[in-house]
Formats: C-alpha cells, structure tokens, sequence
C-alpha cells in the first residue's frame, strides 16, 4: 500500500463529498466516483438544467443544505479527480471495475471509502410488480431529477418518515395525494419520546409533513396494510385495496408509491470480503466497522447509510470520521481530533434508534404474504414457492435457497427481494432471522450495460 496512490471514494452523496472534502483539507486529492450525473446523492438528487426546478421546490427545508454541498463540492472539484457516470460494477483486491458510455474501465485501488447510501425496502403486496407502482424513492427520483410525477391521483402506502415527506413533496408539486397508509402507529410511541428529541429539527420537520398533510385534508391512515394494488383491464392502476384491523377499504387512484423505510447497499463490501454483523433493528447485514468506520479489511473504511441507516446529516459527519480515520492511520499530521463528531454520530444514533423503534419494519406481514404474491420479480418466485422450497428441502440458508429457486439471480441481484425472501424464509423455518443469512454479493452489483463491456477496457480512469 503506498500512501501516494489517490484515496478512491465511492458515492458522491453527502457521505462522499464531505469525505474528499476532509481529504483535500489534509492535502490529498481523492477520486470521488458516482453512477450519478450530479454530486449529492439521493437527497440532493437533482435535474439536467431544462427540467431544474428551484431548490426551494425541489428540496424544501433542505434547500440551504443543498446549496451548501453544491458549495462545497465546486470549492473541492479542482483537487479532487471525479468521475460522474461511471457505475462501479465490482471490486476486487487492489481493482475497481467500472462501466461508462464510453466504455468499461478498471481503476487501481490500495485506499477506498465507500459510501454508497441506500435503497428502498419494500413488502410486496398483490399487484405490485405492475405499472404504475413505484418505489417512494423512485417516486421522488421522478419528481427531483425529471420534473414529473408518477401519478395524478396517488396513494402511498408504507412506514417512515420518507412516506410522508414524499407525499408532502407530491402534494406541494400538484398531485392530488389520495391518501397516505401508514403501517405503523406512530403516535402510541410516547416512550420513545426523549430518544425523538434528540433528533430535534429532524423532528420538528418530521411532525411538520404530519401536520401539514392532515390540515391539507390528505387522509393519513395509520395500522394501515394494503392487500392489493388494483388495475382496469388495460393494466393501469386504478385503486389499493387495504385492511385496518378486519375494516377492508377500497381507495380510487392512478399510481402508488410504496416503501417501507430504507436498507443499506452492501454488496461492493460483500465483495470487498469484509466482516459484517447482524442488526436486529434493520434487520438487515452490515459492513462491521469501529467507530470511524474501519472495517476488518485493511484500507476499506465506510461511511453513510451504506454503513447503517441514520440519515443525510450523519452521512456528511461518518463520512468525515472514514476520511480522518485514514489520515489516522497512515500517521498523517493532518488526523484531527475526531471526538466531537463522534459525540454528535452518538448522539444522533439515539434518535434513529427511537426513530426505528417507531417505525419497526413490518417482519410480521412481510412474512405472511399470501402464496401467490410475487416476492423475487425477476425470477418470476412467488411466496408460494419460496415456503415450498423451504419446506421440501429442510434449509434455511438464503443461499442454498437461492440454489433450489433462482431467487435473487436476476437484474437486481437480490437486491430488492432478499430482505423479504429471508423474512420468509425465517418464518417458514421457525428460525431466527439472523439465521438465515444474507445472499452472497456477485458482480455485476447492478446491470451493466453489454455495449460498455463490449467497448476496449482501458486499465485506469
Ligand atoms: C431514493 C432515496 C430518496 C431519499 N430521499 C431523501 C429525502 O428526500 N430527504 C432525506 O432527508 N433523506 C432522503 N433519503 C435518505 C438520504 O438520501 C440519505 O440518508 C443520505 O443521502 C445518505 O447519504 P450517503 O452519502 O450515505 O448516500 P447517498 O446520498 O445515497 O449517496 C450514495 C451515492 O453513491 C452512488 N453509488 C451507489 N452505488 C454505486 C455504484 N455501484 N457505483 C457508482 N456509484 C454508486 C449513488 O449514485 C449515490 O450518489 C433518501 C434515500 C433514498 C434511497
């Protein structure tokens, strides 16, 4: 390992940007790459110059902030080497493989932090595999990077906060939001009230959409589960059908956001072969890391909601901690002191545990799909089938399941069904969650392009 070799970041999100930022302090010059045309990750996502709207329409009460990362990523850009566009499609000891338009590319790494952020978690309910069913994320991928709205006359349907800031930024945009459904009963969590506090205008902006979704007359029902996305013969959408308690409601609407809180993008550190720990709350797998976000691979740090889901503004402060931990560890003069900002991840981690414990993820109903409810999309793998495969060949490993089903070996790559499949898996079993395990990660993390593959591979960016 040489400490001359750039530091090579992955992810231009809050995480990354504010990463290089403390890198180019410390004078070195990182390469910041991102599959994204602009920096700023998923909140600050934003649109090719025809379609920008202003960044109070677009980001409301973050608009400062975006503003900000805007700032400080053109102070940084001549120190830095960054690469827009380019997909990292794998890793492996000591290369990076990437694919652009203009063609594949392989980047030499000694040094990474890796900060690829999230995605949605969903529970798939009857229909959702149709058009006109987005992703809350894609819903606002739509409206942020393109100007457009999936739907008039749309229903979200889901838990967290994104659910509401998503109906919020909708409704604001001219959508007419039908109603929001909310799995979760949010207000019967007093106990967890001093945890919420810390988060404090995280908080306020939280009950604000709350608030102002209920005084624009948007029904927001909670304990809320839909059982079935509706369509017209022509396969539009045309309505959710949900259950509170045993009332079954019918809902009219033209399109559906759906999403239940978020899960980190884990597989560039599955291949990275790092250690990774079970967490009960996400019930999910993460890259184990210290504090700073060492990991068990010497030279590999993580940062951001790639490391554990806590938010942008944690994102920008994990981010710094990587990037000083590095300095750190190659002895650098410039390694700051780091134990404020540790306090104030801490401190933050409070919140977004009593946040979770609000909005626990739905294990119970995701693992009660009913049978013919299409869990792996790709693959075409119903639920049915998943319980069927459990049952007959007495496994609960994710992989081994994988093996019998296909599940997971499609375009996404396990991505979006696994988190699903093993709570079904578990329940089937009888087994605890953790037991299941996690689907190993295989390149290509995300579907690469052939006519990128097919061009000459040049060795370095
Ligand atoms: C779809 C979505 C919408 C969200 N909207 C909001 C919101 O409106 N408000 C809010 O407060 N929070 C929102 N969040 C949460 C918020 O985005 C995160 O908490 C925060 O942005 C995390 O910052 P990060 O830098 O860790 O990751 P991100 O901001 O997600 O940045 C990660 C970057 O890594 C890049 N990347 C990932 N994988 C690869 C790869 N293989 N190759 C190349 N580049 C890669 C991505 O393009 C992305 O730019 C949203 C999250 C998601 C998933």
């Amino acid at each position: 390992m040489s400490a001359t070799d750039p530091v090579v970041i992955v992810g231009a999100g809050p995480a990354g940007v504010s990463a290089a930022r403390a890198l180019v302090e410390a004078g070195h010059k990182p390469i910041l790459i991102d599959e994204g045309m602009f920096p700023g990750g998923q909140i600050f996502r934003r649109a090719p110059a025809p379609l920008a709207r202003s960044g109070k329409d677009t980001y409301g009460f973050e608009a400062t902030r975006a503003h900000a990362l805007g700032e400080h990523f053109a102070a940084i850009l001549p120190s830095i080497t960054y690469y827009p566009e380019t997909l990292i499609w794998g890793i492996e000891p000591g290369t990076i493989h990437l694919a652009r338009k203009d063609g594949a590319l392989r980047q030499p790494w000694t040094r990474l932090i890796v900060a690829p952020g999230a995605m949605d978690r969903i529970v798939p309910v009857k229909g959702w595999t149709g058009p006109g069913v987005f992703t809350l994320g894609g819903a606002q991928i739509a409206l942020k990077a393109q100007a457009s709205l999936i739907g008039g006359e749309v229903v979200f349907v889901g838990s967290g906060p994104l659910l509401y800031l998503v109906a919020y930024q909708y409704a604001r945009a001219g959508a007419r939001v039908v109603a929001v459904l909310e799995h979760a009963d949010p207000f019967r969590h007093v106990s967890s009230m001093a945890g919420l506090v810390a988060g404090g205008r995280i908080l306020a902006k939280g009950l604000y959409y709350m608030a102002w979704l209920r005084a624009h007359g948007i029904v927001v029902e909670t304990r809320a589960e839909p059982t079935e996305i509706l369509r017209n013969r022509d396969g539009r959408v045309s309505g959710v059908r949900f259950l509170k308690g045993t009332r079954e409601t019918t809902l009219t609407c033209d399109a559906v956001g759906i999403g239940y809180g978020l899960k980190s993008e884990t597989q560039l550190a599955d291949l990275l072969g790092v250690d990774f720990r079970f967490d009960r709350q996400h019930r999910q797998w993460l890259p184990k890391t210290d504090a700073d976000g060492r990991s068990s691979v010497r030279g590999v740090y993580f940062a951001g909601d790639g490391l554990a889901i806590r938010g942008s503004e944690v994102a920008e402060m994990t981010g710094e901690l990587a990037a000083r931990a590095l300095l750190a560890d190659e002895a650098s003069a410039h390694a700051p002191r780091v134990s404020g900002l540790r306090q104030r991840v801490a401190r933050m981690d409070a919140f977004r545990r009593a946040l979770d414990g609000v909005f626990p993820f739905p294990s119970r109903m995701a693992s009660m799909s009913p049978d013919d409810t299409v869990i792996c999309r790709c693959e075409g793998l119903t639920a049915g089938s998943l319980r069927e495969a459990v049952t007959t060949s007495g496994e609960c490993d994710i992989n081994r399941i994988k093996a019998f089903t296909r599940l997971g070996m499609g375009r996404c790559q396990g991505r979006v069904c696994a988190p699903m499949a093993a709570e079904l898996i578990a329940a089937q079993a009888a087994v605890d969650i953790a037991a299941v395990g996690r689907i190993r990660g295989q390149a290509p993390v995300k579907p690469v392009p052939l006519t990128s593959l097919a061009r000459r591979t040049h060795d370095q960016l």
